[in-house]
């Protein structure tokens, strides 16, 4: 049977774990489908994706930093991914390109099934309103939490987020305010970290004031550089996670969305953290 070709598009796109999961997707469920990488000119990407897609393409993810850029190019949009402005999936359908978001459903999936931490009615902090802060606040609002604060360094970008959600939180019954770093609040049940400070070897971006113990700070970072930001989490008493979970869970229902088949996880978390641990051992990463 002939292969059908995804692929991620981005820049820098050459640590992406995402070739290594989805390979093992299609493993997993016989899917015939290979999966590259495609670093795109940082003007490059509308034409390197109509590319790809000529040539046989049938979808791609896209990460930084063109996810605004994405549901642009499609026909079909996603609620969730018009309501973020943002996409990390397109699906090039023959009616025309479908554009999805599947970072807040990754992300909502790891925190309830995979740290068995169920948001509703939680007090949970968002620090940071780039383009995953604005992929996961949808989902996590669907979850109904009790109260999300959503806070940035740029405090307009908060404001906005919260603004072109305010709707969906109400809907919900959800109280949502931005903040500005600095006073966020105190004592969250869920700390999630969607700035890239760790990538800059901050640990914290937010006072530990934040904390109580037992919180569940999350960075969406993974591999070394979020270490930082998880041992300041665990020195203040909260359980630590970092975002390889949200990873695969994001591409499960990528695959899922192209492949009309839903991947098991667990072990392909398993199999990706113990690749990591092997290239940190050897010095490679
Ligand atoms: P982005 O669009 O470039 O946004 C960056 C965010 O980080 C903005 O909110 C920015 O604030 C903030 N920021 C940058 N440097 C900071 C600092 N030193 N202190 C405080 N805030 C700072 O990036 P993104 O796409 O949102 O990605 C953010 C992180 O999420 C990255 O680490 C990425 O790897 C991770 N991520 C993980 C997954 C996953 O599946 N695990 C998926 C998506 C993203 P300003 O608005 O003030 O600039």
């Amino acid at each position: 049977m002939n292969a059908d070709h995804y692929a991620v598009l981005g820049n820098p796109v050459a640590h992406s774990r995402s070739p290594f999961i989805h390979a093992a997707f299609a493993q997993q469920t016989d899917q015939p489908i290979t999966y590259g990488r495609i670093e795109c000119a940082l003007d490059g990407f509308a034409a390197a994706a109509r590319t790809f897609a000529a040539s046989g393409g049938r979808g791609c993810n896209v990460t930084l930093p063109f996810k605004f850029e994405a549901p642009r190019l499609a026909r079909h949009c996603s609620d969730r991914a018009r309501l973020a402005g943002a996409a990390n999936f397109l699906r090039f359908d023959s009616d025309g390109w479908y554009a999805d978001n599947t970072d807040g459903a990754g992300l909502v999936h790891d925190i309830e099934q995979g740290a068995g931490v169920p948001l509703a009615g939680r007090r949970v902090l968002l620090v940071g309103a780039g383009g995953a802060g604005a992929g996961v606040l949808g989902p996590v609002l669907e979850a109904a939490p009790m109260e999300v604060v959503v806070a940035n360094r740029t405090l307009p970008r908060a404001q906005a987020l919260v603004q072109s959600h305010a709707a969906l939180a109400a809907q919900r019954g959800v109280r949502l305010r931005a903040s500005d770093l600095q006073t966020p609040g105190r004592g969250f049940d869920v700390l999630l970290n969607a700035t890239a400070s760790s990538l800059q070897g901050h640990a914290a971006p937010v006072p530990a004031a934040v904390l109580t113990p037992g919180t569940l700070a999350v960075d969406l970072m993974y591999g070394p550089a979020a270490e930082p930001f998880l041992a300041w989490a665990r020195q203040h008493g909260a359980v630590a996670r970092d975002g390889l979970g949200m990873l695969v869970e994001q591409a499960a229902e990528a695959f899922a969305l192209w492949r009309g088949v839903h991947p098991k996880t667990a072990p392909v978390l398993l199999a990706l953290r113990a690749v990591m641990a092997a290239e940190t051992a050897a010095g490679l990463r």
